[in-house]
């Protein structure tokens, strides 16, 4: 019988899985990112960071301030395009402020708490089956109380921030939502 094995998954998460990998490959042509890392344990912000002024990504460098101290700092990949030449001289951030960032743009979020559940429940109820998976995400979270950084609650809901030389900063959500801080 043709149709004797369990269907392992919906035709609304097929679709989802397409749209999500059709929303990566434009992400990435349009910022020139090689390979979509999602590594929330060792790299959560790796594809996620990307720069104002140029439209590269930023990269993770690690620094030594002092023999045996750590800083992870995020920079735009066309700093040093061409060695020895000053490519993009955007800003560079710290890991922690990023943190910070994405703590602070979800309280912001939470600041229209109402609005934005109305909204999630709309997506969630809408035609694509992509949305409706991200809406559902944010509203988990909204039902949370949010105190600490969470590398699993951001790799669901954002799709990036925004580092401008002037010092503003955007943040993205994959529902659309941009915060500017
Ligand atoms: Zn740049």
């Amino acid at each position: 019988m043709a149709d004797s094995h369990p269907a392992i998954i919906t035709p609304e998460v097929w679709e989802a899985v397409q749209l999500e990998e059709k929303r990566r490959k434009e992400f990435m042509k349009a910022h020139r990112i090689k390979a979509f890392s999602s590594n929330i344990g060792e790299n959560p912000f790796a594809s996620k960071v990307i720069c104002g002024e140029c439209g590269e990504a930023f990269g993770r460098k690690k620094w030594r301030p002092r023999p045996g101290e750590y800083r992870s700092v995020w920079q735009c990949n066309a700093r040093y395009r061409e060695k020895g030449v000053m490519g993009c001289a955007n800003r560079h951030i710290d890991e922690s402020t990023l943190e910070q960032v994405f703590i602070k743009s979800w309280n912001a979020l939470m600041e229209n708490k109402d609005a934005c559940i109305k909204k999630w429940k709309q997506l969630q109820k809408g035609k694509n089956p992509l949305q409706a998976y991200r809406a559902e995400k944010l509203l988990e979270y909204a039902d949370k109380e949010v105190l600490r950084f969470d590398a699993e609650q951001m790799h669901v809901t954002l799709e990036c921030i925004v580092i401008y030389e002037t010092g503003k900063i955007s943040v993205r959500y994959l529902d659309g939502t941009v915060i500017e801080m």
